[in-house]
């Protein structure tokens, strides 16, 4: 099989420096673990603007739509806050996600042990939390026509619709179900049936293609319970099937079960290449953190994590993810913390680049 090829967009902000610690951890993989990348590197949201006068460069997109995976820093920043709506930053990753049709938004809430404090939630509540929600991302109310602002008699009614075909929810679902079976095999699908037709054709086909899968035990919840559930009890979930809006809303909570936005990782899948792997984006959820860039002082896990992910989604090497991940729960339980996981008892925040050495060092023990 050919050498898999990755895209490194490292983007604006502490993007760059996020992404110098992940550029350790891939030369650690070729170096150590025989895993070698076709890697490349090229410039996305305010510095492909600086450069091009472009958020994404025609030439970037061709190069994303080739990959086997794209990995993102972050975009965004004051400084390009007044251009026009057209050439903002974030308009170079919206172009990404929706030319390579990245329609199934993975977000992972899992609570390291040695961050269990940090939770707003009690620690037995979130301590081993390893949860996955899946979200739809290109259908749904954020993009259902009609929409806008119209007159109507003598005022105005703002409208938005909820539309899913049957393909949508479906592919989906797939994605739900496929993870499901890498997982422990739960899939809890979440909708509002109770109130919409879309959820109850969402639940339809939910179940349908459940039936592909009878290793999954497949379960229906009304979204509002979910968020509830989320902040009960939040360990009886394993993957959670949710549709863009909901799952917008329901990821940002479970996100927050797990204390820092600086430990976060994401995926976008799309559809099977002609290789069989996905197309798929990874990228860290928080965003270029404007007021620490360029002092050293982010934290490079949630961006190291995404690479993990890219390692079991894209590349097919899920120990090697593993081996990733617990080197991280390592690093932490040893008690080392950059300055955004610093706890009331204070001690020397590690920089961005000393928990990146951290993180190496952990793998090297791994061996
Ligand atoms: P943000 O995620 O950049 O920062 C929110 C807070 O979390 C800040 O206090 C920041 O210092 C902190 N933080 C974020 N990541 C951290 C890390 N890795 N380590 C330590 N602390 C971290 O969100 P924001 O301030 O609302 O947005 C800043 C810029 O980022 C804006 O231009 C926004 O549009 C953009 N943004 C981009 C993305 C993306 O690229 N996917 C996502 C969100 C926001």
């Amino acid at each position: 099989m050919s050498t898999p090829s990755l895209l490194i967009l490292p983007g604006d902000g502490i993007g760059p420096e996020v992404m110098t610690e992940v550029r350790k951890v891939i030369d650690w993989f070729g170096a150590k673990r025989d895993l070698a990348f076709d890697v490349s590197e090229d410039l996305v949201g305010g510095a492909a603007y600086d450069k091009h006068g472009v958020p994404l460069h025609d030439d970037t997109m061709a190069r994303a739509q080739e990959v086997d995976a794209v990995l993102l820093g972050a975009v965004g920043g004051p400084k390009y806050d007044e251009l026009d709506f057209s050439v903002k930053p974030e308009r170079g990753l919206l172009r990404l996600r929706k030319e390579m049709d990245l329609f199934a938004n993975l977000r992972p809430a899992q609570c390291f042990d040695a961050l269990a404090d940090f939770s707003s939630l009690k620690k037995d509540v979130v301590a081993g939390l390893d949860i996955m929600i899946v979200r739809e991302l290109t259908s749904g109310v954020y993009f259902g026509e009609p929409r806008g602002i119209f007159e109507e008699g003598n005022e105005r009614v703002g409208i938005n619709t909820q539309r899913y075909t049957e393909s949508e929810i479906e592919r989906a679902a797939r994605a739900a179900f496929e993870l499901a079976m890498r997982r422990n095999k739960k899939v809890c699908s979440m909708e509002k049936a109770n109130v919409m037709e879309s959820g109850i054709l969402w639940r339809e086909v939910a179940t349908r293609v459940g039936k592909d899968y009878p290793e999954v035990e497949l379960s229906h919840m009304y979204a509002d319970n979910g968020a509830m559930q989320l902040v009960r009890a939040p360990k009886q979930f394993d993957v959670i099937l949710t549709d863009n809006l909901f799952g917008d809303i329901l990821s940002d909570c479970a996100a927050m079960l797990t204390g820092s936005l600086g430990m976060l990782p994401s995926a976008s899948l799309g559809a099977p290449m002609a290789n069989g792997r996905p197309k798929a984006l990874y990228e860290p959820v928080h965003g270029s953190a404007p007021d620490i860039a360029g002092q050293g002082k982010a934290n490079p896990i949630a961006c190291i994590l995404s690479f993990a992910m890219a390692l079991r989604y894209s590349f097919d090497q899920g120990d090697e993810a593993t081996r990733l991940e617990n080197a991280i729960e390592a690093v932490l339980a040893s008690g080392a913390r950059t300055a955004d996981l610093m706890g009331p008892e204070g001690g020397t925040p590690l920089s961005t680049a000393e928990m990146g050495d951290k993180v190496i060092e952990a793998l090297d023990q791994s061996l």
